[in-house]
């Protein structure tokens, strides 16, 4: 349960108490919010006792009169917006003094509430500040988290393409300086690695497009009926290429005719990721193996392989946004640590589950399970 703390600001103990007895078992809620919000509820007989509640305990509403027995409450307003605190505040006034709550509003005062005020009155305006307030709080986080990611993706590109973008200006360099001769084939070697980091850079803007999808928002699955093998049978054939580069096996056990609802590139996607990290925190000549099966109405997936494994701790952390393992091991592997991540979001967003299990130096199992009638009332 979450709560504002509201500051009723009023020289006269009735109102300070009224006011207290009709918000402090109130609760408002939003129909997309997970929980009520409720009021704690803070007082000031004076504006100079205002400030100091403002300064230490920082409310979140301020209900404020404007006459008061020292300074004013239009002051206490200019404090506050001077200060540039985060704060609603909402001027309580008699009728013969609206003017004066004109002026404090166009001042930055969110709203005013005449005296005197029936309970539902209250009750309504306090409704309508706290839906504003949450929606506003919620929009700032967002943004903080938008520009958290932003800053992320910046230093991710900036050290994970610099580094392969350097070596293949150096290679080209010297192809085109002739340093090694005239002939093409001693430059072959470098012609190939630069391919490679050609691969590494499009995988990892691969990876950014579609983490940037998944952060955008509700995810939009075009949802097809999908015969399940289909989809492991590219998987399988887009992994190969580098498996055999690394001389492990691949075996993808499917039986034929199982079918699901899924956006089917989406499903693509979670198969290339389990699978190509099983290739790639593999030993040579290891092996992998992918099994998949239904069990009553769900899909269940499982990719093993026989590679370096992760100590309990690393398992904690693989499936957030950027983090990689470092260690001896993984120091020549490249990724951006962003595989997993992707995975973990796309299948919470069917309502799935991803676990694993892993042991250091022996491998890995990755499980996840799907269901496989999914439908998007689930998830609303
Ligand atoms: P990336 O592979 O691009 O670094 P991922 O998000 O796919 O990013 O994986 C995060 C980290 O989890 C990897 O850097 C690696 O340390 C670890 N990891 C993932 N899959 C495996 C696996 N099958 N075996 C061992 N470690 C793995």
């Amino acid at each position: 349960m979450a709560s504002f703390k509201v500051l009723v600001v009023d020289d006269e103990p009735g109102i300070r108490m009224g006011t207290r007895r009709i918000l402090q078992n109130f609760k408002v809620d939003y129909p997309f919010m997970d929980e009520h919000i409720e009021f704690e509820m803070l007082e000031a007989a004076s504006g100079e006792e205002a400030i100091e509640i403002i300064d230490n305990q920082h409310p979140d509403i301020v209900l404020l009169d404007n006459k008061l027995p020292g300074i004013q409450g239009v002051q206490v307003l200019e404090y506050i917006r001077n200060k540039q605190y985060d704060i609603v505040v909402v001027m309580i006034t008699s009728y013969a003094s609206l003017e004066l709550a004109v002026k404090a509003t166009r001042d930055g005062a969110y709203d005013f509430i005449p005296k005197p005020f029936t309970p539902q009155e209250l009750r309504s305006s306090m409704e309508n500040i706290t839906k504003q307030l949450f929606l506003r709080r919620m929009t700032q986080s967002l943004n903080t988290e938008g520009k958290q990611i932003r800053f992320q993706f910046m230093s991710v590109l900036s050290h994970e393409l610099k580094a392969p973008l350097n070596a293949i200006e150096g290679y080209l360099r010297i192809i085109g300086e002739k340093q090694l001769g005239d002939q093409i084939d001693p430059y072959q070697e470098m012609i190939e690695r630069s391919l490679e980091r050609i691969k590494g850079m499009r995988q990892l803007i691969l990876d950014m497009l579609d983490l940037t999808r998944l952060k955008s928002g509700k995810p939009m699955h075009k949802l097809q009926h999908i015969n399940v093998a289909d989809i492991a049978r590219v998987s399988r054939d887009t992994v190969r290429p580098f498996a055999i580069q690394k001389d492990v096996d691949v075996y993808v056990k499917c039986p034929e005719g199982i079918t699901m609802n899924i956006d089917p590139s989406e499903l693509e996607i979670i198969l290339n990721n389990l699978l190509s990290n099983a290739v790639k925190y593999n030993r040579d000549g290891g092996r992998v193996d992918c099994q998949i099966s239904v069990e009553k109405d769900t899909i269940i997936i499982t990719v093993s392989d026989t590679g370096i494994g992760m100590s309990e701790e690393e398992q904690q952390q693989i499936f957030e946004d950027f983090v990689r393992i470092k260690n001896t091991k993984t120091r020549h592997i490249t990724g951006s640590g962003l595989g997993l991540s992707i995975v973990k979001k796309m299948v919470d967003s069917y309502g799935g589950k991803i676990t694993l299990e892993s042991i250091p130096d022996k491998g890995s199992t990755f499980t996840v399970v799907l269901p496989r009638e999914f439908s998007f009332d689930q998830i609303n």
